[in-house]
């Protein structure tokens, strides 16, 4: 197994993991860009937001749940957050295994660069 978020859904490489369910895990990113934030990803190995569809409802619908609980308990649930994710080279996707971005904490601008 080489993907390094299987691994770290699997407990083989370390992380600050601050959910952890059968279907979904959410960890700390170890390069963080806001005060908050944290990646939540599918358990089982999904490269990326264009692999899923309405087959896929109930896993997307506890993906969104996990992120939208986690900002209520990281405090910025009323202040706002952003949840995205990135597909692709030109989105800037370095990790090859679906993941959201929950980042909250300070204003964030748009659009992205
Ligand atoms: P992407 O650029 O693919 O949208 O996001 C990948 C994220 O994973 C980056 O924000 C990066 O900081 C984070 N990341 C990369 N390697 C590790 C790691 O080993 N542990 C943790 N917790 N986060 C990682
Ligand atoms: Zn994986």
């Amino acid at each position: 197994m080489t993907c390094l978020f299987c691994r770290i859904v699997s407990g083989e490489i370390p992380a600050q993991v601050v959910y952890r369910g059968p279907e979904v895990t959410a960890f700390r990113d170890i390069n963080p860009q806001a005060p908050v934030h944290v990646l939540v990803v599918p358990n089982r190995h999904v490269e990326s937001i264009s692999e899923l569809g309405s087959a896929d409802a109930a896993l997307l619908g506890q993906l969104i749940e996990v992120a939208n609980e986690l900002a209520r308990q990281e405090g910025v649930a009323d202040s706002g957050y952003r949840l995205i994710t990135n597909r692709g080279p030109d989105a800037g996707q370095t990790v090859a295994h679906l993941h959201f971005h929950l980042l909250g904490g300070r204003p964030m601008s748009w659009p992205p660069g």
